[in-house]
């Protein structure tokens, strides 16, 4: 007779079915042995989770941070702290990355910091991603930048590795240029015109103001003084394809020209006699208040306009300024995507700012490249700064892409860093890294 195929059944008889039948049972034996031991290991990892659990109470996020704290103690860190004796490396294009502090909103509602600065001059996204069977898993994206300021650097610091190394630009007939780009939030104004407490901004603490004093420093020297040097302060905001003087009471709309020798003039723009750094700061409040003034949080206009902030070295009977140092607040980077809103005026607004951040990465690159072909024309932004492309060696200029840490913002923060990462090619050193 045949022997009985099939699960569970009979046997009675000797012979190769029934040596089949023998192997079945003791495959079903594995397999179950199999299955005791696996349900042994999940009670077991379960068991491990809760003991992982109760030493983050509290905290929904606990199995992230867990992987995290995991990843970190990997790394070797020797973040920035101060300023090298040596000063800083001056460089024709430096770019850099500061991480703003997590905000208490953002600590309030169990958002987790998902930036790490393990070392000067790099910087790790650990962003969150999920498996097919939906475990969840960090994916850590490396980025390297001439320097990287973590939650704990002062403007001070950043102030010392950024624009400070540019100010003697100014001085040999060179325009230096200063750039916050980032995500609306980011810590671009803080970084720039000064610390808020509250809503109020202490202009005295922003770059503006910190290149202010090193400017007067340098122009009251002696040399200077004999050749009647001066300085000028002028501020304005380009808004959509419009600029617009921030240092006049009806903050006038001007227009943009470009003369028979290729100069960019801006109409009408008022440039300040300034003689000392108090002087700069009024004008800085003065212009801070023009910016953001008739504004609320729904419909800040600041956040889609870029803020131009100029020191210009005059000597005098010569035509034009000698020198100049700019520093621009840009538009909310997440702005540019504004191209699908409903509202046309907003869509206008967010096409124009898209065109002028990829105007000025486009430009800075040609710079860098020592190019001749500069397309500063592609935007308002990059004609009226055309003086800082054009000019060679002499210019110099610096990025700082301001990023914040949480979690919520993780796609604002990589669309910066990969923006960042094109504007100067570095590349990431992996041994770093781990
Ligand atoms: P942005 O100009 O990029 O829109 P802000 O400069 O207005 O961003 O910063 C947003 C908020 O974050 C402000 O309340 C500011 O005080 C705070 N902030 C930004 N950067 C820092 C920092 N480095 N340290 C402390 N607070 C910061
Ligand atoms: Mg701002």
């Amino acid at each position: 007779a045949s022997p009985i195929k099939g699960r569970g059944s009979q046997v009675t008889q000797e012979g190769p079915g029934n040596k089949r039948c023998i192997s079945v049972v003791q495959e079903v034996n594995r397999m179950k042995e199999e299955r005791e031991r696996r349900r042994a290991r999940q009670a077991e990892k379960l068991l491990e989770k809760d003991a992982l659990r109760r030493q983050d109470p509290g905290n929904p996020n606990w199995e992230v941070a867990l992987m995290l704290r995991q990843y970190q103690a990997t790394l070797n860190f020797s973040p920035l702290r101060c300023l090298d004796p040596h000063g800083a490396f001056v460089q024709p294009i430096t770019v850099c990355v500061r991480k703003r502090p997590m905000s208490r909103r953002e600590s309030n509602c169990k958002s987790m910091d998902i930036i790490t600065v393990p070392t000067v001059d790099s910087l790790i996204v650990h962003e969150l991603r999920f498996k097919v069977d939906l475990t969840k898993f960090l994916e850590h994206h490396k980025f390297r930048f001439d320097y990287t300021f973590d939650e704990e650097c002062s403007n001070a610091l950043v102030y010392d590795h950024t624009a400070r190394p540019l100010i003697q630009t100014m001085f040999e007939g060179g325009n230096a240029t200063c750039f916050a780009y980032g995500q609306t939030g980011s810590g671009k104004t803080h970084t720039m015109g000064g610390e808020f407490c509250g809503k109020v901004q202490d202009c005295g603490t922003g770059i503006y103001a910190m290149a202010a004093r090193d400017v007067f420093e340098e122009v009251s020297r002696p040399k200077y003084r004999e050749l009647g040097a001066k300085i000028t302060c002028s501020y304005f905001e380009i808004y959509g394809s419009k600029v617009f003087d921030l240092l006049h009471p009806d903050k006038p709309m001007l227009r943009v020209l470009e003369d028979g020798r290729q100069q960019v003039v801006v109409v009408g723009l008022k440039e300040m006699p300034v003689t000392r750094v108090d002087d700069v700061l009024r004008l800085i409040e003065l212009g801070n208040k023009e910016r953001t003034s008739g504004q609320t949080a729904a419909n800040a206009k600041s956040s889609r306009s870029h803020a131009v902030f100029q020191m210009a070295l005059h000597f005098p009977d010569s035509w034009g300024p000698y020198g100049k140092c700019s520093f621009v607040d840009l538009a909310g980077n997440e702005r540019g995507a504004d191209t699908q809103s409903a509202d046309r005026q907003t869509r206008l607004e967010g096409a124009e700012i898209n065109k002028s951040l990829l105007a000025l990465k486009e430009c800075i690159r040609a710079l860098s490249r020592q190019s001749s072909h500069l397309p500063f024309r592609g935007s308002k932004l990059t004609q009226v700064l055309r003086d800082s492309f054009v000019g060679g060696k002499k210019n110099k200029t610096c990025m700082i892409a301001m990023i914040s840490p949480s979690t919520s913002c993780v796609e604002h923060t990589l669309n910066t860093l990969r923006y960042a990462d094109r504007v100067k090619e570095l590349v990431a050193k992996d041994d770093d890294l781990q």
